[in-house]
């Protein structure tokens, strides 16, 4: 099984993901479970994700990130596909600070591509800054209605109706259009949804 995904819809084909399974991996507040008028907000608990199919497959891919070889595999799938920007984490996030230290070594060694996630998890801060600190990669701290203020000492995502800054980056969900500003510039975003 090929570890990596092949972009989307707001990314583009030439992006390439890696993701986890939601809850199992992520910190979810009642924003991400309840805020779209009691049903899910976070868009991993919701539509494609919740096929049988889309849920196996992420199970598998956690499974993997557990397994002797998983750094090597990804070094390896990432090189081959040699994408130039690629989005961690779509659906999930870091769940312990041994996974965070194998996304620096395949971050590392994949110094060629550019990487990109967003992260709840403040109980990794520290190795999760390390990860922040590599030249190509960075991690925003998702904020909501619940945690408003961010905590983790990195950029952030925020949902546009709480940021009203005129400086803050506005999010257009087209990744392509937008000439992947938020994979070259360490900035803060904004946007209809996050
Ligand atoms: S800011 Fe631009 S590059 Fe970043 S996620 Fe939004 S549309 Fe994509």
């Amino acid at each position: 099984m090929s570890l990596l995904i092949k972009g989307n819809v707001k990314v583009g084909n030439e992006v390439f993901l890696f993701n986890l399974p939601p809850r199992l991996t992520c910190t979810p507040t009642k924003w991400c479970l309840e805020g779209r008028k009691g049903k899910p907000m976070c868009y991993a608990l919701r539509n494609n994700f919740r096929l049988p199919s889309v849920i196996k497959s992420l199970k598998k891919r956690y499974n993997a990130t557990k397994q002797k070889g998983f750094v090597a595999k990804m070094v390896l799938e990432i090189q081959k596909a040699a994408p130039e920007y690629f989005r961690f984490h779509s659906s999930g996030d870091f769940y312990s600070m041994k996974y965070v230290e194998k996304i620096i070594e395949i971050v590392r060694e994949c110094p060629e591509t550019l990487f990109r996630t967003t992260t709840r998890r403040r109980d990794l801060t520290r190795t999760i800054r390390e990860l922040n600190s590599l030249p190509n990669c960075i991690v925003r701290e998702s904020l909501d209605d619940e945690r408003p203020q961010p905590k983790m000492g990195l950029n952030f995502v925020i949902p546009a109706r709480l940021c009203k800054n005129k400086n803050v980056f506005f999010c257009e969900d087209d990744c392509e259009e937008c000439n992947y500003y938020c994979w070259e510039h360490r900035v803060n975003t904004k946007g209809r949804e996050l």
